[in-house]
């Protein structure tokens, strides 16, 4: 019956996860072991390895990390909030990236009257993976918008930069667990993006033209709009 196609459809989709997971894992363990066997029956000195070693740890705490968040049970906190609250909350958090690899980011103002009902946590961590992602996506400094716009029923962002942008064959892609184009990605970011949006009923998407950059738009079923 309908109950046990979606678990078993549930089901599938975990048994993927964690064997992507698994394989992220497994990889540098083996790296870090075969050190560890190597200072262990040759005395081979590995401390001028520390800097990989440091490496593959800090990723693979950061991949087990970012794949708790991705299981944890999702939005819980719901409250009717302003939406520009949390987008100066991830302008002041991405301040000191932005400015350091010489970027600019611009956010157009945004009337605190337009509310949104949102777990405010998670809709501040996907505009920061976003933001984050655009940021890694410009190597010569360049510019990030986000830019907020009202409809009867929506409130629609969108976060646009002038970075690599994203290959046609790429684009379908982007949004499954674990793919990554980056040598240190963890690939989780923008499906832990996806699911979060459209938990709160809204959709994730992109546009994006390779060398001229990127637009990833978010639609939020918009709350109520107090009257001036
Ligand atoms: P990660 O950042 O760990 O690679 P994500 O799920 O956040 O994982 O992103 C997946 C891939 O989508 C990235 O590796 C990159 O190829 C592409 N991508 C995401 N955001 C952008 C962007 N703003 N510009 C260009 N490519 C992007
Ligand atoms: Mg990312």
């Amino acid at each position: 019956n309908e109950e046990d196609f979606f678990r078993s459809e549930k089901l599938r989709a975990v048994g993927e996860l964690a064997a992507g997971m698994a394989h992220e894992i497994r990889n540098p363990l083996t790296t870090l072991r075969g050190f560890i066997d190597l200072s262990r029956s040759h005395g081979y000195n590995i401390e001028r390895w520390f800097d990989v070693i440091t490496q593959e740890i800090t990723r693979m705490s950061e991949l087990t990390g970012e794949f708790l968040q991705f299981s944890k049970p999702h939005i819980s906190n719901m409250r009717l909030e302003p939406i520009g609250a949390c987008i100066d909350r991830v302008r002041h958090l991405t301040e000191s990236a932005v400015t350091s690899k010489g970027h600019t980011l611009d956010v157009e103002p945004v009337d605190d009257r337009v509310l949104i009902f949102m777990d405010r946590d998670k809709i501040v961590q996907v505009l920061l993976n976003l933001v984050r992602n655009a940021i890694e996506a410009m190597d010569e400094p360049g510019h990030i918008v986000v830019r907020t716009r009202v409809s009867a029923s929506d409130v629609i962002i969108d976060i646009e930069d002038t970075g690599c942008g994203i290959s046609e064959a790429d684009a379908s892609k982007i949004f499954d667990p674990f793919f990554t184009t980056k040598e240190r990605g963890t690939g989780l970011g923008l499906s832990i993006c996806r699911k979060i949006i459209e938990d709160h009923g809204g959709m994730l998407t992109v546009r994006s033209q390779p060398g001229v950059g990127t637009v990833f738009t978010i639609e939020l079923p918009r709350g109520a709009m107090e009257s001036s």
